[in-house]
This record gives C-alpha cells, sequence and structure tokens, in this order.
C-alpha cells in the first residue's frame, strides 16, 4: 500500500474486509479481552485491550501511512499522546525546546506535569534559526515544532531546524494537528515524530477525541508503546472506528478547508476592522515561501486581530452564527473562538500568551459565501453596537 498515493492510502490501509463475513468495514472490536487457547495461546496475538485491540490496530495502520511511518499509536486524547511520546523517551535532567506559539495545552503539560520530574522547558521562535542555535543545550532532547502554529499560524522550516536539532543530538517532534497529513508530511521532510490531536481534522466531525504518535523510525517505538501500556491512555473501540471512517474523507476535506480559508483571508485583508490576518496562504504572511514549499496546501486554520481591539474581539466572537463559538477546530463546521480566554486561557500572562485582539476561525466546508456573509453580518452587528 506504501507505493499508492495519499487518497488511496487514507481510504485502503489497515482496512480489509471482515475475512469471515466479507463486510466491507472492519467491524468494532468493543471487547476488553480476548479468549486464549490455552495459556498465551493467544488469537491474532491478542490478550487484553490496554495492550491491543483490532480496531485501534487498524487506525495505527492507518495512521502510520498517512504519515509515511513505520509504526504509530492511538490515544484517547492528543495529550494523551504528547504525555506518552515525553514520558516515554525523556528523563530527568532533560531539556525541551518548544515552539513559542505552540498549543497552550502542549505548555501547560510540560511546564506544570513534568517539570517538577526534572524535565526543563524552554520556548523560542522557531521560524529564527539563529534563535533556534542559541536556544539549544546539551541536554535538549527534543525540539518541539508546530507548525502551522496555534493560534496565529507561524511557519516554522520542519527541514532546517531538523538539521540544526540532529547536529545537536535532538529529536525533532512535530504536532501536525493544523496542517493534518494530507498538506505536509513531517516524516518525509527530516522530522523523527509527529503527533496529533486526531479530535481535529482525522476525526473531522466534531464526535470523537483523540490523539496519535507516529514513528519515523524503530528508535522510539518500545518505549512509547511501553508507557501507553503501562499508563493505558489508549483510544476506544469505537473512538478509534470513528477516527478511522473520518480519515477516509480528509483528503477531499481538507482541501475545501484550505479552498474556504484562503478565500476568507483573501476577503479579510480587504476589511478595515481587521489589523492583522494570520494565514499562510497570504503572500504578505512571513512564513509564506516556507509553507508553499513544504505544505500542499494552507489549511483551514485563520485567525484575525480586530483592529478596535480586545472588547471588540470578545464581542466579534460572540456576533456570528454559522461560525459557532466554541473550542476545537478541524470539523466540517465553522467554529470561531476567542483564544485568550479559551483554547490559551492556561497561557495568558506566560512568553506564549495571545495577543488580546485575536479570534481564531476554524473554517468549515459550508459554502463559503455563506460563511462570508456571516462574518460580514457579525462586523455589522458590533458595528452598531
Ligand atoms: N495539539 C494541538 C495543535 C491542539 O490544537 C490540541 C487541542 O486543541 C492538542 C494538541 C491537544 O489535543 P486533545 O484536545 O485531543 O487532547
Amino acid at each position: 500500500m506504501s507505493d499508492r498515493a495519499f487518497a488511496t492510502r487514507a481510504i485502503h490501509s489497515g482496512q480489509q474486509a471482515d475475512p469471515v463475513t466479507g463486510a466491507i468495514i472492519p467491524p468494532i472490536y468493543q471487547s476488553s479481552t480476548h479468549v486464549q487457547d490455552g495459556i498465551g495461546g493467544f488469537r491474532g496475538g491478542y490478550e487484553y485491550n490496554r495492550a491491543g485491540n483490532p480496531t485501534r490496530d487498524s487506525l495505527q495502520t492507518q495512521l502510520a501511512a498517512l504519515e509515511g511511518g513505520v509504526a504509530a499509536l492511538s490515544f484517547a486524547s492528543g495529550l494523551a499522546a504528547e504525555d506518552a511520546l515525553l514520558r516515554g523517551i525523556l528523563r530527568p535532567g532533560d531539556h525541551v525546546l518548544l515552539g513559542n506559539d505552540v498549543y497552550g495545552g502542549t505548555y501547560r503539560l510540560l511546564t506544570t506535569v513534568l517539570a517538577p520530574w526534572g524535565i526543563a522547558t524552554t520556548t523560542a521562535e522557531l521560524s529564527d534559526l539563529d534563535a533556534v542555535r542559541a536556544a539549544l543545550r546539551p541536554e535538549t532532547k527534543i525540539v518541539w515544532v508546530e507548525t502551522p502554529s496555534n493560534p496565529l499560524l507561524k511557519i516554522v522550516d520542519i527541514a532546517a531546524v531538523a538539521e540544526i536539532a540532529h547536529a545537536a543530538g535532538a529529536a525533532v517532534v512535530v504536532d501536525n494537528t493544523f496542517a493534518s497529513p494530507a498538506l505536509q508530511q513531517p516524516l518525509s521532510l527530516g522530522a523523527d515524530l509527529v503527533v496529533h490531536s486526531t479530535t481535529k481534522y482525522l476525526g473531522g466531525h466534531s464526535d470523537v477525541l483523540g490523539g496519535a504518535v507516529v514513528f519515523g523510525d524503530d528508535r522510539f517505538v518500545e518505549p512509547v508503546t511501553f508507557q501507553q501500556f503501562a499508563v493505558g491512555a489508549v483510544s476506544a473501540p469505537l473512538d478509534a472506528w470513528l477516527t478511522t471512517r473520518g480519515i477516509k474523507t480528509l483528503d477531499v476535506r481538507v482541501r475545501r478547508h484550505s479552498e474556504n480559508a484562503l478565500a476568507i483571508a483573501e476577503w479579510a485583508v480587504d476589511r478595515p476592522e481587521f489589523g492583522e490576518v494570520y494565514h499562510p496562504g497570504l503572500s504578505s504572511h512571513p512564513g509564506h515561501e516556507i509553507a508553499a514549499r513544504q505544505m500542499s496546501g494552507f489549511g483551514g486554520m485563520l485567525s484575525l486581530g480586530l483592529a478596535a481591539g480586545p472588547e471588540a474581539a470578545r464581542a466579534f466572537a460572540e456576533s456570528t452564527e454559522l461560525f459557532q463559538l466554541a473550542e476545537s477546530l478541524g470539523g466540517v463546521e465553522s467554529l470561531i473562538g476567542y483564544p485568550p480566554e479559551m483554547t490559551h486561557a492556561s497561557v495568558r500572562g506566560t512568553a506564549l500568551a495571545v495577543p488580546e485582539n485575536v479570534v481564531r476561525l476554524s473554517v468549515g466546508i459550508e459554502d463559503v459565501a455563506d460563511l462570508i456573509a456571516d462574518l460580514e453580518q457579525g462586523l455589522a452587528r458590533i458595528a452598531s453596537r
């Protein structure tokens, strides 16, 4: 299957028809344990659901194929995946270099949960390669990249950062949640590991929580798999199955998300109500050229800075109708959020604080004229306050 194109792999990898009944969709193995043919006589290698489940395996095969990895693990959430990766690989005294515009929960995990166990974390502007070099330490084990980043859509040159990190003996992890493998495949650019909140574009329908780690080579497979088994933050069979179903339409969905987001970004740059439009598809975006090189589309995320300031941003986030006010992203329906008090509340007042005049849009796959009309009526509504 690895010689097939992306859209084909997304539909067929790990998705063989049921050998007994011919059901074209592999069943949901909603079972906590498996009968043994004598002690240790595991059928198909299955013993107990925390250690392995056929539905989870089918998703893991699909995830590895999408990212071009040697293996993948599926978890109960994106943060559970990040936690297993970090605790599987790191030891007390190790240092993590984190991009300065990553998802607030990643920063919180490292600085509040893992710091007391001896993991040091610092942040740097990873789009500045000199800043990357300066921030590396002898004890740096991981450089954590998120590109495009959440919520300011900064772009990091994955290949360039990987070269610098590898020369310093550090591994590169890319959080590929915003782009999805339909648009960007970090392992092929030199990253060592990929993480996902599969809750977002991979699931794609706002109906399931999940996370994934994908491995570029064998080095970290054993310790992270052991961490998953020993701690148990696995994805449940139904959740794994829903994610598998979502992935089959990933390619077409993400292309429509990208088209819609670019059209809205182009509309927004001409509106005086917005001081800043953050979207890597705009030629004015500082990371545009790198994004055009390492991505095959610019994604469905977009942030807007309201020229009138924070109060206008809060009011705008509460004034749209099709863009529903909610956390999360990557579903077929459009969402709007106010990061300083929602997704990024945990980094308010830190080095990762988001400008207070920013709203974030997760642009769905509705008709784009309807979406723009909705944003226009939101602007009219706040103007008439
Ligand atoms: N990474 C990114 C970029 C995210 O946006 C999120 C959640 O919003 C996560 C990781 C964490 O994923 P989850 O909410 O599935 O734990």
